[in-house]
């Protein structure tokens, strides 16, 4: 039997809200409503919440939403973020970081620097969070997530905590073995002792290259589609080019001028017009080149 999640209230008060407008929780800045969002204030509070729900709904979980692009129709399940009460971060020993899930990427490469800890610099490119990142198994400049996961700390939707080796996990370009029924709690994270100016100009060094390819602020959830690595030596941004207009725009969602796997909300774009360049784009690459592309983002619906 479902639950009536209004029954939930009194006991979860705040921190869960029914029919909760996602649009402002995404990079995109596109949406309608979830039947209900549940803010999670601790891993206790979490195991309480999930046993209550009892895998009888929907649940998704939101990072930073840089790379999530979400419906507009209600969103018929409960989306789940972790409040800043994971955001804690420490050193243990003289190379190992322990950072909780809503970290964002940048907060670890700068708190990497602060110790003298070399090989987080690539995260400063990244604007999400250490939960989205070990499920992309983001990154950039030939680094990833996996290049310096340790463990990750994660809970089933049924509350049961658990502690994952990396290399029990097996990663792959934008993804991983990892369950989707997962929530990444916190990680830890190896480096290697290097000196503090010579992190801080790499980060400057990368930013100023991602920057010149690369748009910034502004309405995206950063690479749409992977590269298919297994099907082209060609990047995924020279076979769009190659084979879509590039003007190419339904209602505001466009291809950005700068990268063009980058689609933005120029305005007030809705989820079906970025649906409708999404498939576009993949059909036109596909009608070209025989290669059938994948989307990196993560779309909710
Ligand atoms: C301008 C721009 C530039 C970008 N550049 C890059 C880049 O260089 N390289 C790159 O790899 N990506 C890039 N991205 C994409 C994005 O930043 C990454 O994928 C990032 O890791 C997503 O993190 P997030 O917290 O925003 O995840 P979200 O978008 O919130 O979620 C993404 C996925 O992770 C899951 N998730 C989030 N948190 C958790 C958790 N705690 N437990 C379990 N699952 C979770 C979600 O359910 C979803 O499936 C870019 C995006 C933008 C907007």
């Amino acid at each position: 039997m479902k639950i009536d999640l209004k029954d939930l209230i009194p006991e979860f008060g705040n921190n869960l809200k029914l029919n909760f407008d996602l649009k402002k929780k995404n990079w995109f800045n596109i949406g309608g409503k979830t039947k209900a969002f549940y803010k999670a204030d601790s891993l206790k509070e979490l195991i309480k919440f999930l046993k209550k729900i009892n895998n009888k709904e929907k649940i998704f979980i939101l990072g930073a939403g840089s790379n999530t692009l979400i419906t507009d129709k209600q969103f018929n399940g409960i989306v789940i973020k972790l409040s800043n009460n994971f955001n804690n971060i420490s050193m243990l020993n003289n190379d190992i970081i322990i950072a909780g899930s809503a970290v964002t990427d940048k907060s670890l490469s700068d708190f990497a620097m602060e110790n003298s800890i070399g090989g987080f610099e690539f995260l400063s490119c990244i604007p999400g969070t250490v939960g989205g990142g070990i499920k992309m198994n983001a990154g950039c400049f030939e680094r990833e997530f996996k290049d310096i996961l340790v463990s990750v700390q994660a809970i089933d939707k049924s509350g049961k905590v658990i502690t994952i080796p990396a290399k029990q996990i097996n990663f792959e370009y934008r993804g991983s073995s990892l369950s989707d029924d997962l929530i990444f709690l916190s990680a830890s994270f190896k480096g290697f002792n290097k000196n503090k100016d010579l992190i801080q100009n790499e980060i400057i060094k990368l930013k100023a290259k991602k920057d010149k390819s690369q748009p910034t602020r502004i309405k995206t959830s950063g690479s749409t589609f992977k590269n298919p690595i297994n099907q082209s030596d060609k990047k995924v941004w020279q076979l769009i080019k190659e084979s879509v207009p590039l003007e190419k725009s339904f209602g505001d969602a466009s291809i950005s001028e700068k990268h063009c796997n980058f689609f933005v909300n120029k305005g007030n774009a809705k989820f079906e017009d970025m649906k409708k360049l999404i498939n576009f784009v993949s059909d036109s690459v596909f009608k070209k080149t025989g290669i059938k592309l994948e989307t990196e983002i993560k779309i909710l619906e």
